[in-house]
């Protein structure tokens, strides 16, 4: 099985995401994308992150039409701040994925600070980095090591991010069609991010 771990806060789940994640599995010809839902990011503030339940939920409900898709709970239940080495490792041992079969997707604003993960040397030696470019990303910004070891790829250029529809939802601004019907009905019930 050819695997791509997706790791996010998915606070909430977009057509960003999944737009990515699909482009990614059609192209790469993957097996299966693995959505792994943070419990604690490295990179994020805590207070500005719903809860593990909730953001659990919104990523069962985006992918459930996709049997491409699947969601593990590696970080949610090993806990604590979720750090993709750990992440990588655990999931290796637990399904015995070899390295080279082992993707590991980020969008181009994040591999901006992958030199300061944790581990990242041994990021790139336990799995293959692919990367989506993203607006305003310079290779000119990565480090020449760090460059040689990851795979581009292009995908469509959907400028919406999970703060966005936050900030546009308290705001009182429509989020239709930057998140699934499903997903804009669970945030409406559960009353998220007022
Ligand atoms: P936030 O705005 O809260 O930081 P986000 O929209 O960037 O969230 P995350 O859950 O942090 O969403 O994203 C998980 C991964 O998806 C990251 O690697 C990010 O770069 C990538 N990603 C998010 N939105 C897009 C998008 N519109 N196009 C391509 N990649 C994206």
């Amino acid at each position: 099985m050819k695997i791509c771990l997706f790791g996010g806060t998915f606070d909430p789940p977009h057509l960003g995401h999944l737009i990515l994640a699909q482009t990614i599995y059609e192209a790469e010809h993957f097996d299966q994308i693995v959505f792994v839902p943070a419990y604690k990011s490295p990179h994020k503030d805590r207070s500005v992150v719903s809860s593990v339940d909730l953001r659990k939920k919104m990523v069962k409900i985006a992918i459930q039409e996709n049997p491409n898709f699947v969601m593990s709970e590696i970080e949610i239940d090993r806990g604590g701040v979720s750090y993709s080495i750990d992440t990588i490792i655990d999931y290796k041992k637990k399904t015995g994925t070899d390295s080279k079969k082992l993707f590991y997707l980020i969008g181009s604003d994040s591999l901006k600070t992958f030199h300061s993960w944790r581990n990242p040397e041994q990021i790139l030696d336990e799995c293959q980095i692919i990367v989506a470019i993203r607006p305003g990303f310079r290779p000119s910004d990565i480090d020449n090591k760090i460059l040689a070891k990851i795979q581009f790829a292009n995908i469509p250029r959907i400028e919406v991010s999970s703060t966005e529809i936050r900030r546009r939802w308290i705001e009182g601004k429509t989020i239709r069609y930057m998140v699934t019907q499903q997903i804009w009905e669970y945030i409406n019930e559960h009353k998220l991010y007022l």
